[in-house]
Formats: C-alpha cells, structure tokens, sequence
C-alpha cells in the first residue's frame, strides 16, 4: 500500500526545515513526510566555515533544534528522492518506495560545482560530513590549497589558516571576492589575506591535479606552479539540483522558477531556498538567492503556502561573511559590474557601498558596520532615483 501524506519535502537543508515551521505553524496536524538524501537532520551550513573552526566551535550548535518527533513529522534521512509522477501526485524514492502527496515541497539546493577533469582528492565543501573529512585530513601535514575567490573559498582559506596551516588560495579572478566587491576593496582584503600568511594566486586556474600519495596532492596552476597539499578543498559556487524537475519536461534555466506563493509550472508541487527561482518585487526582477536568511524565509513562507496561507514573498533578504577580523553584512545586488558609490568612516575597512544600476540603488554592502540593514532595505524598496548617489554618503554610516 502506498503511504499517503497531506505535505511532502524533498531536502534537509535550512530551506527544508523552515518549510516544516511554516507547515506547522498553518497546520498543526497534517500528514507530513521528510526525505532527505543528508545522513544528518537539518543543520545549519554558515558556521561549517566560520564558528567551528574558531576556538570553542562546536558541531553541537550546528542543529537547528526541531523536534520531528513532536511534530509529527516522518523523516526519512539517508535517501534521495528519485522522480515526481505529477499526474498520480506520487513521489519516488531511489529504494523503491513511493509516497502520495497532496503538497510537494522541493528543497532540494545545489550540488558543489567541481573542477573540470572530476580529480580525486578534492573536497567540495558543503555538508556536515565535509567537515568531518577535511577535520580528519587537517590531522596530516601543514599545507592546504583553496580553490575558489568566492565566500566559500576567503571563508574557507581565513578558517585553515586560523586553524593552523599555511594555504595557498587560487582563484581566477583579480582579488578575493573580486565578482562582487569593487576593487579597491577587494584588493584590501587580498593583502590582508597575504598579510595573514595566505599565498594568494590571483588570476591563476587550477591546470592539474594528482595524487603523491595517500595523504598528499600536487596541485598544478596554469602558471605552472606546483603545490603540494595534504588538503584541497574547492568552493566553486552550486548547481541548482533541478533534475526531479527537469526529469518532467520542466525548463529550469536558473532554478526552478516559483511564482510570487511559491509554486512552480507542474501543479500541487512548490520550491525554496537556494534551487528556487523566484520574483523579487524590490528589484523588479527574478533571482535565485544562495543565502542562510533566503532559505529560512522563502522556507517557511512557501511552507505555510502550501497549508493554506496566501502570501507573497516579498522579502529582500540579507546575507553575511567573516573574513578573518573583517565581518560584512549586505542585502540587494552585489556586482562589481554595476556602479558604486563607497561611503568610507576608515577607507576599505569601516563603511557602506552603495550599487546602483540606472540611478537607483539595487544593492548595499555594510563592512564592519552593525544594523543597517532594515534602512539599507528601505532604499532599496523605495526606488528614488538617485542620480550620481553622492547624496547617499552618510545616509548609512552616521
Ligand atoms: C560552508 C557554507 C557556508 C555558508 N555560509 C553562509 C553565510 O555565511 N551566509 C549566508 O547567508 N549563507 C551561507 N551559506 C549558504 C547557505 O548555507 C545556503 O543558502 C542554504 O544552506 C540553502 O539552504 P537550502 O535548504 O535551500 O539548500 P541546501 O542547504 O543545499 O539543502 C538541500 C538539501 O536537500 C537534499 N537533497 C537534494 N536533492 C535531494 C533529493 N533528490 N532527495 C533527497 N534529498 C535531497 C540535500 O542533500 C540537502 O540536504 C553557506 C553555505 C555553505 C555550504
């Protein structure tokens, strides 16, 4: 007999378990179902990059802390769910199993983008279970290699180096976070990096990577440098994991689009979190968000939409980096493309970079500035062009 369930949810990320609150919080008794292909229940990712690998981090704080049980929810860890029968409302697990929904959930995030040839010995960090590994490969030799400009890789490469080792990061880009932050910025905080002891090598690509032996690699830049390393880990940035969509028939250019409630194109099927698509009202375009606040509230939002609620989401969300002292907090568009005005109380270290695209401001970045973000959100929303934004400086900084 096939087990039927009011609400199902594919995922057991933070977008997941927020979508369960939502759930719950419309209704308390409906039949739930959770599949997570994650051996661990929900947890949140940040600190998997910054809190644990300073002193007194523990993986204990790393639970988010709902109780299943009490809930009432069926939470099936260790198994991915496999293909969506629409017309039947059936989801299939890769064990065989299937389940009837009424309400399908899919939370179902990205997979770790890896490096061209698949080489072994690289760690695409993401999971709990990463950690774990790269805990246990921390135990041999000094020398570890990032890869990646991105916030995986500066959080990554602050983290081995205040753990104790000497890393190399590589990156294409110009400066770390370059894609992001405008440059005299980002070229801050690279010699910070090297300042720290961090061998930068900017502009270079990883050409090559093979085993020495059980414990070491010897990665080869395009430069044709050689860096031997007992750990390499990779953040490249994630793949939508669209495959139960796309498995339909379902275009899904950049995630699975939602509309405004949550729902996609295939009926009684919903999304959240990083794999979802979805309108944003502020900026007047659609977005795919790869952030821990994104997922708690586009989560719980579509989860109570899906019991009932009718509510659009219209939050712009923030999001939040460690770089060794250096701590940001932004909301909007970040693109080096797009035009800045910087608002400096300590020039690169202490201040507000505005973004703007046609004279109105799409995004803010705050830099070891605190509680900015409700009035950062507020211009953004309001739309008032602008002009040149000279007039934006000390809006923000005062
Ligand atoms: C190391 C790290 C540090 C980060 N730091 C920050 C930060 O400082 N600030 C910030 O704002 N954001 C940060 N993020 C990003 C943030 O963690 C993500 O935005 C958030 O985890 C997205 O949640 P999600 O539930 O949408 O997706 P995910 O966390 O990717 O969860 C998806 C879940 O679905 C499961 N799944 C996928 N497909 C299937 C299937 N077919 N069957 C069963 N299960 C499936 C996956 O195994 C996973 O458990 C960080 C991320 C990482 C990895």
């Amino acid at each position: 007999m096939t087990a039927a369930y009011k609400y199902v949810v594919v995922g057991g990320g933070m977008a997941a378990d927020a979508a369960v609150r939502g759930i719950r919080h419309q209704d308390p008794n409906g039949s739930l179902f959770m599949v997570s292909q994650e051996r661990f229940p929900p947890y949140d990712r940040p600190p998997l990059s910054k809190a644990l690998w300073k002193k007194g981090g523990r993986v204990e704080s790393l639970w988010r802390g709902l109780d299943y049980d009490q809930m009432s929810v069926d939470l099936r860890l260790g198994e991915r769910a496999v293909r969506i029968d629409a017309a039947a409302h059936e989801l299939w697990l890769a064990g065989g199993a299937h389940v009837h929904y009424e309400r399908l959930l899919l939370a179902t995030g990205g997979a770790p983008r890896e490096l061209a040839g698949h080489p072994v010995g690289v760690t695409y960090f993401r999971t709990v279970e990463d950690y774990f590994r790269l805990r246990r490969a921390m135990l041999s030799g000094h020398e570890a290699v990032v890869v990646g400009g991105g916030f995986i890789g500066a959080e990554m490469a602050a983290a081995l180096t205040l753990a104790g080792k000497h890393v190399h990061l590589v990156f294409p880009e110009a400066g770390v976070l370059s894609r992001l932050l405008p440059p005299r910025l980002a070229a801050a905080i690279t010699e910070d990096y090297a300042q720290r002891g961090v061998t930068v090598h900017a502009g270079r690509q990883v050409a090559h990577i093979e085993a020495r032996d059980n414990e070491t690699w010897r990665v080869i830049t395009d430069a044709g440098d050689a860096l031997d390393a007992s750990v390499v880990v990779a953040g490249l940035g994630i793949v939508p994991r669209v495959d139960l969509m796309t498995a339909m028939g379902v275009d899904c250019p950049d995630g699975i689009v939602v509309d405004a409630l949550g729902a996609t194109a295939v009926e009684d099927v919903y999304a959240a979190g990083d794999v979802a698509n979805f309108p944003s009202p502020a900026l007047g375009r659609r977005m795919r968000v790869e952030h821990e606040d994104h997922a708690n509230r586009h989560g719980e939002c579509v989860g109570a939409n899906m019991a009932g609620q009718e509510q659009a989401y219209d939050y712009l969300p923030l999001f939040y980096s460690d770089l060794f002292d250096l701590g940001f907090e932004a909301v909007g568009r970040l693109d080096s493309r797009l035009a800045t005005v910087e608002d400096w109380v300590e020039p690169e270290k202490r201040g507000v970079v505005f973004y703007l695209e046609d004279q109105h401001v799409v995004g803010v970045l705050a830099v070891d500035l605190w509680d900015r973000m409700d009035a950062a959100r507020a211009l953004i929303v309001d739309r008032q062009p602008v002009g040149d934004g000279s007039r934006l400086r000390g809006r923000l900084t005062g």
